[in-house]
């Protein structure tokens, strides 16, 4: 069964006027979510992309930024309400890295009910994903590895699609040399592009270790991915970004360069 890639938010830490960058990615009724995104909004998104609760039973959150972790809480509390009162079948599967299992306890901790947080260990566990090592996810074969980010402990993963196509995930950071046999001739290639290379003095990407259009379509074409999707960006001109960005990065890469809106859908 082939899988859609679900587009839930496209912005960068501080957007306002789109979703934080997240996304599923959907095989028949069964969801696998990447990061949450900043709030609540998570539940705006998936309910505007008409994914239920009860189809999400596997998450992975790469790492403890606020802008990829704390949508996490919100679904933690809202399943778990639902698993209380019955329309929650299964349990719930939370994937990511040794220390940010312990970050989001303690804010799982301090801010939901304890009824709640009995729960967690029963229906509601976390996998500890660790770097070269492989799990099993939508019946993929998914290879998480340790980004190497100087900011935060962060985590990418590839995935071996049904077809036997591959899908890459670098986080929210540029890709580094360690991750090429993960990431070379990639058939999807998700990477972050803070802004244009034209507006780098007024976005200040490298100082943050984000990049840019132009550099994210280099990084692609050298690695020969048939399909880059540009994402955690600023929004400022979002009416016109994909345009935008399209023109900027199409020079630099001649594979099929994708700059989506937030609930755009890929057939993968
Ligand atoms: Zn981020």
């Amino acid at each position: 069964m082939s899988e859609r890639l679900i587009i839930l938010g496209t912005g960068n830490a501080a957007v306002t006027r789109c979703y934080n960058t997240c996304f599923a990615i959907q095989q028949g009724e069964d969801y696998f979510l990447v990061d949450a995104g900043g709030g609540n909004g998570i539940l705006t998104q998936l309910e505007r992309a008409e994914i239920g609760l009860e189809q999400i039973h596997e998450i992975f959150i790469s790492h403890g930024h606020t802008d990829h972790l704390l949508g996490l809480i919100w679904l933690i509390r809202m399943i778990i309400g639902q698993i209380r009162s019955g329309q929650y079948q299964g349990n719930l599967t939370i994937y990511c890295h040794a220390e940010l299992k312990k970050t989001a306890m303690t804010i799982v901790k301090l801010t939901l009910p304890e009824k709640f947080v009995k729960l967690i260990g029963d229906r509601v566990v976390f996998r500890i994903v660790k770097d070269g090592k492989t799990k099993k996810i939508l019946g993929n074969k998914v290879t998480f590895f340790d980004i190497q980010s100087q900011k935060a402990k962060q985590f990418g993963f590839a995935m071996t699609l049904s077809s036997g196509r591959r899908l890459t995930f670098l986080g929210d950071e540029p890709f580094q040399e360690h991750e090429f046999d993960q990431a070379f001739q990639s058939d999807w290639l998700l990477h972050e592009a803070f802004c244009l290379y034209a507006d780098r003095e007024r976005f200040r990407p490298y100082e943050k270790a984000h990049t840019t259009v132009k550099d994210a379509c280099e990084i692609g074409a050298r690695l020969e991915v048939a399909n880059l999707i540009l994402y955690h960006t600023e929004d400022r001109n979002l009416a016109n970004r994909k345009a935008l960005y399209t023109a900027e990065g199409a020079p630099f890469f001649a594979g099929n360069l994708l700059v989506p809106d937030d609930l755009e859908v890929f057939e993968l």
